[in-house]
């Protein structure tokens, strides 16, 4: 038997971890990059780097390739591609899993307050606030844009834009200590987190947070078409029926 073709559309460690899973138990696997990020964990299989040209882009390649599904494991803030993903596989009549960890939610201690875009989160933080803000490089420049503001931007790779001088980069990848999140927001009197709900096992920023009563600015997921959905890298294996 042939083994299955699958399209991963990437760009997470939920895709790279699927990827590693799915090659190990011999599916045909091309995980595709949008080619953003300059120096990208690669996952086992095959890579193809850049955008398809939309939708029809898309279905064109998926025909050309003869694949049997797309696995769209995109981040939960890419808001493009799921939509291009779902009209392409229905043109293409290619079967469609999203991979997406469920949003994070608040618990007891937690005082979030939920902006629905970025630029909601932007003008939730009050006049000469100090904000630790780590929604990525792309969506910082609206942050750095507002005079009054000052704190910490942190990402993986840095922004196009100028840096100022009121605030401090950190160019860094996760995961993070809670004592050095903790030791982070204290050291830069910061009185605001400013986060994307990117979901998945709650991660220390949101601890550090909590334990030093500082409210979070919590960014929330643009809408997605809805299409059937696994959690977990386990769960994608068992709708694939690749599992074990
Ligand atoms: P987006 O708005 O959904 O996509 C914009 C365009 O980038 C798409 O129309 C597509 O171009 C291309 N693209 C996106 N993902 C692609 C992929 N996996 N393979 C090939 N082309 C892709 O996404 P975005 O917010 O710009 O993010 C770009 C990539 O970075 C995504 O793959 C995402 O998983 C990753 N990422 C995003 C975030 C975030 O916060 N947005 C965070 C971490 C990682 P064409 O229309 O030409 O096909």
């Amino acid at each position: 038997m042939q083994p299955e073709r699958i399209l991963i559309l990437g760009g997470t460690g939920l895709a790279r971890q699927a990827a590693d899973a799915l090659v190990a138990r011999g599916a045909h696997v091309v995980t595709s990059l949008a080619g953003v990020t300059r120096t990208p964990h690669l996952p086992k299989g095959e890579i193809r780097t850049g955008g398809f040209g939309g939708a029809e882009g898309l279905a064109t390649y998926l025909r050309n390739n003869a694949f049997d599904w797309v696995v769209d494991a995109t981040h939960p803030f890419a808001a493009q591609m799921p939509v291009h993903a779902a009209l392409a596989c229905a043109a293409a009549g290619v079967r469609l899993l999203r991979l997406e960890a469920p949003a994070w939610i608040a618990q007891a201690g937690d005082d979030w307050r939920m902006a629905p875009t970025i630029a909601a989160a932007v003008l939730a933080l009050p006049s000469q606030s100090k904000a630790a803000v780590t929604v990525g490089r792309k969506e910082i420049g609206i942050f750095f844009a507002r005079a009054d503001l000052s704190g910490i931007a942190r990402m993986i790779e840095p922004p196009e834009q100028a840096v100022p001088p009121t605030w401090q980069l950190l160019l860094e990848r996760p995961p993070f200590s809670l004592a050095a999140e903790v030791d982070l927001l204290r050291a830069g009197n910061i009185q605001f987190l400013v986060s994307k709900n990117a979901g998945g096992p709650r991660v220390a920023k949101l601890d550090a947070a909590a334990a030093l009563a500082i409210p979070v600015i919590m960014v929330q997921r643009p809408a997605k078409p809805v299409v059937p959905t696994a959690a977990t890298v386990d769960e994608l294996l068992g709708r694939l029926a690749l599992r074990g």
